[in-house]
């Protein structure tokens, strides 16, 4: 699910050869796979035969408008993220850019390095929270809308049900003590209690219950006089 950003490829779009240069150098060196497009139509040649993880575009081309990129990009169903790099620094212009679905939006003249910043932000946004979901065999979450499916039918969970699958399924395979667990679902402000327990068991046996009437296999193991693990294997 993490990618290195070394294996990341970035589509520079941008007509001023120069600034075209000097981002692409910078993000080499930050490890990225740099390509720039001089123009809207080798821009468009490259985003139909190529995936970039992001693209950095400018709106001003000589032959085309960078909002019609943005445009193609959503018709085709690309997960790329897009950060506008714009000289026309209009407010509509933004926000005409961010409605089509651009993730960010800077102004020109800008650092590099806050170039870098935003870009590290869009790819971690797009991997890592803003992908739409996740599988582990037949079960599916999204985390965007905080539900867990079995096989497309969805699980009524309630909201701590939802937060320990979550919890355990993204630690799978590990064995996770009773207290980790419980300071993970209630924080530690409290303390570790008997009822802390009784009310962990109650939890697992519900989420247990339901992942299983939903039609998933068993996957929370008890392992004993320690805690649980959820074992995506079986
Ligand atoms: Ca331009």
């Amino acid at each position: 699910m993490f990618k290195n950003y070394h294996d990341m490829k970035i589509l520079i779009v941008e007509d001023e050869i120069e600034l075209a240069t000097s981002i692409s150098n910078y993000l080499n060196c930050e490890k990225y796979i740099c390509e720039v497009a001089y123009d809207y139509n080798s821009a468009v040649d490259k985003i139909e035969s190529y995936n970039y993880e992001c693209i950095i575009l400018d709106l001003n081309l000589p032959d085309g408008s960078g909002f019609d990129i943005i445009k193609l990009l959503k018709m085709k169903q690309s997960n790329s993220g897009i950060i506008i790099i714009s000289a026309r620094n209009a407010l509509n212009d933004k926000i005409e850019g961010l409605d089509l679905g651009a993730d960010d939006y800077l102004s020109k003249p800008f650092s590099l390095s806050e170039l870098n910043a935003r870009l590290r932000s869009v790819i971690r946004r797009r991997n890592f929270e803003g992908q739409i979901e996740y599988k582990y065999n037949e079960i599916k979450i999204q985390p965007d809308i905080r539900k867990a499916f079995v096989n497309d039918r969805q699980l009524e969970l309630t909201r701590k049900e939802y937060d320990l699958l979550i919890y355990l399924i993204t630690n799978q395979r590990r064995v996770l003590s009773k207290e980790t667990i419980i300071e993970h679902l209630w924080g530690d402000y409290m303390g570790i209690e008997a009822d802390s327990y009784d009310a962990l068991y109650t939890h697992i046996g519900n989420l247990r219950k339901k992942l299983q009437e939903a039609g998933a296999k068993d996957y929370i193991e008890t392992v004993y006089a320690v805690g649980y693990k959820f074992n995506l294997d079986k």
